[in-house]
């Protein structure tokens, strides 16, 4: 059996019947790697020596007949943006283009513990701002679906090594939609728990009031498995949520009988009928499994686009003000003086995305402007959270399209920022709210090129356990379950 293709459970099954070793399930995944990545280019680096190290301390604790974790020997990816102690972390940028993590950030300490193996650092849009990897610094990445397309963004990279089996498990990182939108893409599931669920220790800084650490993989089973894995308390990480986590992979029972699914009526008004067509079958589908259909109302939608852009790119003028080329990262080797060679190294560093967030950031903070946009959106950003607190007094679970639209072409709209931006609707509402959000497959387009399309499912803070009963009994009754 080719063990790319496996899931989590699998892998564990072929470990403890002993049809194969750690060393060679990681190893037949970096032969997939070598052979496909030419085309996706999903990888930024590979981390070899690191995974073989633990790939063998897998194998010996297998040979000295230890209990084995349900992760041990389990190939997976890390986003760029996520600290990797001795691998490089580039952000997507070249402003750290030689920048080499002196840590692990929390969620990578924890999974290998757990036994997971690191075989990737991947591609993203730069400091993940994007919704398609074009934003990378590097080169972009294609969707394995349909190699002509972009795979979504920014965590693009983790989403394309899932879907394309250079992994079984990925983690990725979502301010704005950035794990749920890729995942949507690319035909696999990502999720983002609640704000606070998951240790933000070692995720480098984009917006950080919107900014997670979260799991894709190709079944809803895999992702709680990770999620499990990395969530709970952090003394290093203030935010985090110092609650109990709940047995995630216990809690898919299959049963959702009962269950209230609230259809956002403001969400579909409008919607390309090639997503729509899905979308309504996946609403049947919860149908069908028992639960209880019931229209709601988010009426502040409407202002999430820009209410999500002044925030989160108010964050990221003050996050990036670090790169200066004194502390680390890139330093321009010519220059006049001390403000020549702070313009320089960062207009030098940064791609042109980056620098449109970073201006439109320090001038909704500026002086005169801060009530009128920042201080607005706040305002703004409690409305949308009480939208949803007031749609959970009566629905379990909302359920919307994760994107608007199917993948694009590479180059489609990488001139046009403003209709990428707009593409964000139907996944910033959740992450200003900070409650919980997964994407999971929901079939391809009706017509040619028949492309991937996502079902989003969200819930109320902390409710990770329903969430994810819900996604796992809808991936199952749709028969998407891949392996
Ligand atoms: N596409 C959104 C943006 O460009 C979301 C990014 C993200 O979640 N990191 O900001």
């Amino acid at each position: 059996m080719d063990p790319t293709a496996l899931t989590t459970s699998q892998i564990h099954e072929m470990l403890k019947s002993r049809q194969a070793s750690a060393v060679e399930i990681a190893k037949s995944h970096f032969a997939r790697i070598e052979a496909m990545d030419k085309q996706v280019r999903a990888c930024l680096s590979l981390t070899p020596e690191r995974a073989l190290a633990q790939a063998k301390r897998v194998d010996a604790a297998i040979a000295a007949g230890d209990t084995l974790s349900p992760l041990a020997g389990v190939p997976l990816a890390v986003k760029d943006v996520i600290m990797t102690r001795g691998a490089r972390t580039t952000c997507g940028s070249r402003i750290l283009e030689n920048f080499v993590a002196p840590y692990d950030a929390t969620a990578v300490q924890r999974l290998e513990r757990a036994g997971a193996v690191i075989v990737a650092k991947t591609n993203c849009d730069e400091f993940a701002m994007g919704s398609s990897t074009e934003n990378s610094g590097y080169f972009p990445t294609h969707n394995p679906c349909d190699l002509e397309r972009v795979p979504g963004g920014s965590s693009g990279g983790s989403a394309a090594a899932v879907s394309a089996k250079f992994v079984t498990v990925a983690l990725g990182t979502d301010t704005g939609g950035s794990i749920r939108q890729p995942a949507a893409f690319c035909d696999v599931v990502g999720m983002m728990g609640t704000y606070g669920r998951v240790s933000r220790y070692g995720l480098v800084a984009f917006a950080s009031s919107l900014d997670h650490i979260g799991p894709f993989g190709r079944t809803v089973c895999d992702v709680a498995l990770v999620l499990q894995t990395i969530a709970g308390a952090d003394p290093l990480d203030s935010t985090c949520a110092v609650l109990p986590v709940e047995d995630y992979v216990g809690g898919l029972t299959g049963d959702v009988r009962g269950i209230r699914v609230g259809v956002p009526t403001e969400y579909l008004r409008g919607l390309n009928p090639e997503i729509g067509a899905n979308i309504q079958k996946g609403i049947d589908r919860f149908k069908g499994l028992g639960c209880d259909i019931m229209p709601i109302t988010l009426p502040h939608t409407d202002y999430a686009i820009a209410c999500y852009y002044v925030i989160a790119t108010a964050e990221a003028s003050s996050n990036l003000a670090r790169y200066d080329g004194v502390r680390y990262g890139y330093r321009s080797s010519q220059y006049d003086n001390l403000t020549d060679m702070y313009r320089k190294s960062r207009d030098h560093g940064f791609g042109a995305e980056v620098k449109r967030r970073i201006m439109l950031g320090t001038y909704v903070l500026s002086s005169g402007y801060y009530d009128a946009y920042y201080l607005k959106a706040q305002k703004v950003r409690t409305l949308i959270t009480r939208d949803f607190v007031e749609a959970f007094d009566d629905v379990d679970v909302i359920v919307t399209p994760t994107s608007p639209i199917p993948p694009f072409k590479l180059g489609e709209k990488v001139d046009d920022p403003l209709q990428m931006y707009l593409a964000d609707i139907y996944t910033v509402t959740a992450s200003l709210a900070g409650i919980p959000g997964i994407s999971v497959p929901c079939g391809k387009t009706p017509s040619a090129p028949h492309l991937p399309v996502g079902m989003q499912i969200l819930a109320k803070h902390f409710d990770e356990a329903r969430l994810l009963r819900v996604a796992d009994a809808f991936e199952k009754a749709g028969g998407f379950h891949i392996t």
